[in-house]
Order: C-alpha cells, then structure tokens, then sequence
C-alpha cells in the first residue's frame, strides 16, 4: 500500500514545527482574537514601491535575472555600504568582498548555512532566538549550540567565549533581536566581531530590523543601528526589505561578505532560489531612497507604551529595537508561559507567542506591537487584568 511518510525524509521529519503551529490553530478557532502575534509590520508597502513593481512587470522585467541579483540594485546596495560602511564599500568595488541578492534575508540564511556548515560543525545561536535559525543549522547537518542570554538578552562576547569549541566554526548574531527586541550597543558589537575573529569564526550579522533600532548611534553623520560590521570585513552581513519597508510577501535581501564564501551562497541560488523576484528587485532600488522614519517612529512610540504599561505588573527588557517585547510571566502565577499564553487566549481572545517556541525556557512570552493602537491597548489590558489574578 502507498505509504506516503515512508518518502518524507529524517531530516524533514526531525523539524518540530508544533510550538508555532499550536498558536496559530487556537487562533484560527477565534472570531475576533488580539492578535499580538504577528511577525511583520502593520502598514503596506509604500505606493512608489508598488508602483515601481507595476511598472517593470508591464515593462518585461519577468524574467530571471542574473542569479546574484540585477545590476542596479548591486550598485544602490554599495552606495549604501559606502555611506555608512565605507570600508565595506570600497571592498565590494576592489572584489574582495561580494554581494548577492537573495529570496528575503530567509533565503540568505539557508544559502549561508548550506554553503558554510555541516556534519561535526558547530553554529552558536543565542537563546532565545529566531526559529528559523536552529532548523536551519539542523537541516545543514550542523549542531546548533546555545548560548543563554537570561535575562538581558545581551549576546556579549563572554557569554559567547565559554560555548566555543574546536568544532564551532559560526555564530549567528542578530541585533535588533527578534523575539526580545534587545539591540547590542556598539562596544557590544565590537568585542563579539574581534572575538569571532580571534577565535576564527563566521560572524554571521543578522540585521534584518536595523532600521526599526531605538537606540541609534551616529556614524558616517546620521543615526544608525550599531553593527558589529563597523569593527571589519570577516563577516557575513545580511539584511532585508520585509521588515522594513511592509513587503514580507515580496521576497527580498541581500548577503555581502568575502568573495569565496558569497560565491558558494551565489553557486547554490543558481540550483535553488535561481533569483530573487525581478520587478521586486527593481522596486527595491527605489525603496532604498524612501525615508521610513515617521514609521520607525510610530513604533516607537508603540514600544514605549507597551514599557510604561507593562513595567511594574511583568519584569520586561527595554526592547531597543524590531517591534517585540519579551517579558516574562510573574513568578508568583507558578505557571509557565504556554499555560498562560493558553490562559490569554482562552479568556481574552489574546494571541501571543510562548517563549518555549524561541528558547529552552518556558518563562516569557513575546507580543509583537506592530498592529493598532487599539488593538494593542486592549492587549495590554488583558496582560495586566492577567498579571493580577
Ligand atoms: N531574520 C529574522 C531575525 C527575522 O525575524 C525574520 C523574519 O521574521 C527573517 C530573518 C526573515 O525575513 P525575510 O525572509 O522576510 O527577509
């Protein structure tokens, strides 16, 4: 008889997608649930974006492009290293450094660790931590190893320094953080690329929320998100549109770092992704030019609401940066954190994400305030009235 999970490999079958999914099913049994859940902004994709896409798609750009992505959005990406890392930029025109345009920061990630890491290697991950990552580095071969961060969430180079080993050979780095929303200040920054590079390991920097950064330090003569890339080169830099400019659906990033290693990621879109979306890729380049700041600043502006509400009633980080808070579920309750997301979700229709889908603990909780203020108010509201009983 057809057996068809008789075809589904280990290495699929070993991936728990059940934390994720189980909110996501009690959602879908809700009528109108506050939904705190959300990983994507709430506003659309500016319309000189959409524009920009409607336009080259009536123009022919349906094509595939070159795999590493379309020329003028290679050379918008170098006009932005060179303003705010020049010496990236002057290293992406000598041919020292390389870049590629992927399918969303997701698909950069998969091209790092399939070119980078396998069997009996180690990738160090903060925890907590994106939930693509420790998938990813299973599903390359590699082993991922943890590195606790409780209950700063700051991934300093000590923490990193007493988890390395002769097999770890990356470390993935990622400030704005999701799901806690901490941002890594720059000395912060600096320490953990020098310790990489000491230690001889791939730096992989995560910057995917760069722009949605509270705590912007200046450099190059504007305020920008700290970056261990301004400490050099021996890294693997990625960030993305979605975040940023409302276009999750869209499909688009970018990857830079040394020649040989972009190279392998470039050699293995060909037989993958092929390229990413070519009138998204188009848009892009304009999308560069927009100034998103009256957005960053109404999240802003949500994140501080979302502190003064919640300190006092939960111990929560200051996020600095993306649009999450993480806060942890009062000792005092004796539950852990999926017991209360059940209890918000039952008894207020409130949909947040337990921190056991991000971590090895069970203790905290992530709201994503990236929705009205309405909703996000009455959110609020059920998390304090739950924080009480
Ligand atoms: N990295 C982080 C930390 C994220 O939170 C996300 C999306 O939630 C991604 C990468 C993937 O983004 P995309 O593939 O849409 O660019």
């Amino acid at each position: 008889m057809f057996d068809p999970t008789r075809f589904t490999s280990d290495r699929a079958r070993r991936i728990d997608a059940s934390g994720i999914r189980r909110v996501f099913d009690l959602a879908a049994t809700l009528k109108d649930p506050i939904n705190l859940s959300i990983g994507q902004p709430d506003f659309d994709v500016p319309d000189t974006v959409k524009e920009a896409a409607i336009r080259a798609v009536r123009k022919g750009i349906n094509r595939y492009t070159l795999t590493q992505g379309v020329r003028e959005l290679h050379e918008r990406i170098t006009r932005q290293l060179d303003e705010e890392l020049p010496e990236w930029g002057t290293a992406v025109r000598s041919g020292e450094q390389s870049i590629l345009v992927t399918s969303g920061v997701s698909g950069g990630l998969v091209l790092a660790m399939l070119a980078c890491v396998g069997p009996g290697d180690e990738v160090l991950i903060p925890d907590p931590y994106f939930v693509m990552y420790k998938h990813l580095v299973t599903l390359a071969g590699a082993t991922p190893v943890y590195i606790d961060t409780y209950p700063d969430f700051q991934l300093t180079a000590d923490r990193i320094e007493s988890q390395i080993t002769p097999r770890t050979k990356m470390l993935l780095f990622n400030s704005p953080s999701n799901p806690t929303g901490v941002v890594s200040p720059p000395a912060v920054c600096a320490d953990v690329a020098r310790l990489c590079s000491e230690r001889n390991i791939l730096l992989l920097t995560d910057e995917i929320y760069d722009e949605f950064c509270y705590e912007k330090t200046p450099r190059h003569g504007k305020p920008r998100c700290p970056t261990p890339a301004t400490a050099g080169l021996d890294m693997l830099l990625m960030r993305g549109f979605s975040k940023t400019y409302g276009m999750t659906g869209w499909r688009l990033g970018y990857a830079v770092g040394p020649k040989p290693i972009v190279e392998q990621m470039t050699k293995l879109q060909q037989y993958s992704f092929v390229c990413a979306p070519s009138m998204v890729q188009v848009a892009g380049v304009g999308a560069m030019d927009l100034d998103m700041s009256p957005y960053v600043e109404a999240y802003r502006q949500k994140r501080d609401t979302v502190v003064s509400r919640l300190t006092g009633s939960f111990d929560l980080t200051t996020p600095g940066g993306a649009f999450y808070a993480f806060p942890k579920v009062p000792e005092r309750l004796g539950v852990t954190a999926t017991k209360f997301v059940e209890r918000a979700v039952q008894e207020h229709g409130l949909l947040i994400i337990p921190g056991s889908v991000f971590s090895s603990r069970d203790t905290h909780f992530r709201i994503s305030y990236a929705c009205d203020n309405k909703m996000l108010n009455r959110g609020l509201d059920a998390l304090l009235k739950l924080a009480r009983i």
